[in-house]
């Protein structure tokens, strides 16, 4: 973990006391309602945010229509190639679960890491891989990103994820650079744009390790499989995905 989201985790669990000093019952999110005793969110966010979970691809963790998925694929994936072997996600990028995620990663409420961190672990505990990882990889930020937010969503997720699922969380990955955004961009577009944009570890091999990969938003799944693809390279034999929404 770079240094400026390590001394921002300490600011925020600094804050996060004060806030539970002055206002004890506060939700996250509404801050109005009270929360429910050791959750983050009121009992009506908590229910908001998991009303988006719908039925997705276990392959590609995209959004299907019921009963679409034949021989572990859907419609959306079943030609496509998947680097990742399996994917979770908690629920579709839309309502509370999208307020929740905008206001974690461009509305500076860094307190609401261990809130989401909770939640995506709470997911990948319901994955049917979950025995097979041996440990947690996060996708990282490049360092301009690092430098104009200072801190990462995912990156302040990360060790609280880890944790709560029991297994090590290892920095095998570095991200060059950050590239045009992804934003706007066809499937296929953002799959050319990603490309190489994360490198291993210096001096990392990976023998045969089985990994889980963690993001905050999936769009196409793109950026899970160009990590996947240098993770594989890297030595690793399964690599699995968890992110907390998806994008239809
Ligand atoms: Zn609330
Ligand atoms: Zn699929």
């Amino acid at each position: 973990m770079d240094v400026a989201t390590r001394s921002d985790g300490r600011l925020i669990r600094l804050l996060r006391t004060v806030v539970d000093v002055c206002i004890p019952n506060a939700c996250l999110l509404c801050r109005a309602e009270p929360k429910a005793p050791d959750d983050d969110l009121c009992v009506r966010c908590r229910r908001l945010v998991l009303a988006t979970r719908v039925d997705y691809c276990p392959r590609c963790a995209r959004s299907i229509a019921p009963y679409t998925v034949h021989d572990g694929r859907c419609p959306r994936c079943r030609t496509r190639r998947v680097i990742t072997v399996g994917r979770v996600r908690l629920g579709e990028y839309g309502g509370a679960l999208a307020d929740a995620i905008r206001m974690f990663k461009y509305g500076g409420h860094w307190e609401l890491d261990r809130c989401m961190a909770r939640l995506l672990a709470d997911v990948i505990h319901t994955a049917p891989w979950l025995a097979q990882v041996e440990a947690i990889v996060a996708v990282p930020t490049c360092w301009q990103h690092r430098l104009r937010r200072r801190a990462h969503a995912t990156t302040m997720m990360a060790p609280l994820v880890a944790q709560a699922c029991g297994r090590p969380l290892v920095p095998l990955l570095r991200r060059i650079s950050g590239g045009p955004h992804q934003a706007g961009l066809s499937d296929d577009e953002r799959v050319k744009n990603i490309r190489g944009r994360f490198r291993i570890a210096r001096g990392v091999t990976l023998n045969a390790a089985r990994l889980c990969l963690i993001d905050d938003v999936l769009t196409t799944g793109a950026t899970l499989d160009e990590c996947a693809k240098i993770l594989r390279r890297a030595g690793a034999a399964e690599v699995y995905g968890a992110v907390l929404a998806g994008v239809g």
